[in-house]
């Protein structure tokens, strides 16, 4: 079985000398070598006074969104 043309790839052909990631960015972006910058995820903290879990749901934590919903305040 033929391997991936690019570089040091090992992973079997899938079409066009390129295996199934490297031939997925070329459809994506015109090039195998692309690799989408990894955005780096803001994290907001939880509103709720001196908490400073990150936000998961409406500005709160998980705890603390699980709270503002049992007491109905969402
Ligand atoms: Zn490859
Ligand atoms: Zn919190």
């Amino acid at each position: 079985m033929n391997s991936c043309s690019m570089g040091d790839c090992i992973k079997p052909v899938k079409a066009k000398g390129l295996c199934a990631m490297h031939h997925q960015r070329m459809l994506r972006h015109g090039d195998p070598n692309m690799v989408r910058p990894r955005r780096v995820k803001k994290t907001i903290e939880c509103k709720w006074v001196k908490c400073e879990e990150e936000a998961v749901s409406k500005g709160y934590c998980s705890k603390h969104y699980y709270i503002q919903r049992v007491m109905n305040l969402v």
